[in-house]
């Protein structure tokens, strides 16, 4: 395959476009207003599982100054995302977010645009244009055709970028049906060298939004197009990003962590593989080593499954076997499983 070759931006501590390697985002789905301590230890827990850049909604000065606050203490590039009033945008900016994602569309005039674009070359932070069907700019409303009235929005986006020499861009195009994002991302991909950030929007709720984004993504990424993405669910932000990482692992552009095999479960299972990975979940998702690891649910083919994972854990009668390497390490009662499975991850992970 070869790989559409972007321009590279620079997005806090991370890179995304050229040979960089591909990113997972996600935004944040609570307001602001709102954010308390414990919402930091959850944005330290998306960061642990492998979110790369982290967006808000920034509606008011007041969200701004909050964001500034959580800016102090976390290492992850937030984003500011910013519709209607530009100043908001300049204060995020002064506040030193790293990265805006407006929709000029949304901004108004060009003086404003053009104000914002000044300040984030004073500062080197870079821009997202979000294109969405849903918020076009009414000049595009009469086009019918959606990936035509989106490559229409984002020429008249670049139009603007360069009239003012500001080309520190990213683009995305997203409509909630996959045949217009296709065809919008393929044909953007192949006129400009901006980086594209990849989505459907609007997707749905978990299992169907996660089968919208897994086609989309992968036939865009298997394409050679794009460069971070974000899978857009009625979900948390969690799902969010571990649906990222998954299609990043699917198109073999996820190096690091767990990949795990796990049974559905059926009449034969002595073992609730089910309750087990959700009560491991999110230890499996931090680990930062490639590791495979098996849940099985009886005997059938959990040892088959197991011996081929460096960890494994299968349901033998009223007792559970953990697998170290691939081979039989210890049998225990089931419900010293997890504790048991957890040390053995804890060796891996050291
Ligand atoms: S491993 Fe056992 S419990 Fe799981 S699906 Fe296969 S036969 Fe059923």
């Amino acid at each position: 395959m070869t790989y559409k070759t972007t321009r590279k931006v620079r997005i806090g501590n991370i890179e995304v476009g050229g040979d960089s390697r591909k990113t997972v985002q996600t935004m944040w789905k609570k307001s602001l207003d709102l954010f308390s301590g414990e919402d930091l230890e959850e944005i330290l827990n998306l960061e642990d599982v492998g979110c790369d850049i982290l967006r808000f909604s920034v509606p008011n000065f007041r969200t701004a100054g909050i964001l500034a606050e959580i800016k102090r203490n976390i290492n992850m590039p937030l984003v500011a995302d910013i519709h209607f009033d530009y100043k908001i945008a300049l204060e995020c900016i002064k506040n030193g977010i790293d990265k805006i994602r407006i929709n000029p569309g949304n901004i108004g005039d060009e003086w404003k645009v053009k104000e914002v674009l000044q300040a984030a070359a004073d500062k080197n932070i870079p821009i997202r244009i979000g294109i969405n069907t849903g918020s076009l700019d009414k000049t595009f409303n009469d086009i019918s055709d959606k990936a035509e009235a989106m490559l229409k929005s984002a020429e008249s986006e670049i139009n603007i970028l360069e009239k003012y020499n500001f080309t520190n861009a990213l683009f995305s195009l997203k409509s909630s049906d996959i045949e217009s994002t296709l065809r919008a991302n393929r044909e953007f991909s192949r006129r400009w060298d901006y980086p594209l950030h990849l989505g459907v929007t609007e997707a749905g709720p978990l299992t169907a939004g996660l089968v919208k984004s897994s086609i989309a993504i992968s036939q865009m990424l298997n394409q050679g197009i794009g460069d971070t993405i974000r899978v857009s669910l009625t979900d948390k932000p969690i799902q969010e990003v571990i649906a990222g990482r998954e299609i990043l692992r699917a198109c073999g552009m996820y190096a690091n962590g767990v990949d795990i095999v796990s049974c559905p479960r059926c009449g034969r299972s002595t073992f609730d593989t089910h309750e087990f990975i959700s009560s491991v979940y999110d230890e499996l998702y931090r680990v930062k080593k490639n590791l495979k690891v098996a849940v099985m649910g009886c005997i059938v083919n959990g040892p088959g499954e197991a011996s081929d994972a460096d960890i494994g854990i299968t349901g033998a009668g009223t007792k559970v076997v953990i697998f170290k390497h691939g081979k039989i390490y210890r049998k225990v009662d089931e419900n010293k499983g997890r504790e048991e499975f957890l040390k053995v991850l804890e060796e891996f992970v050291r």
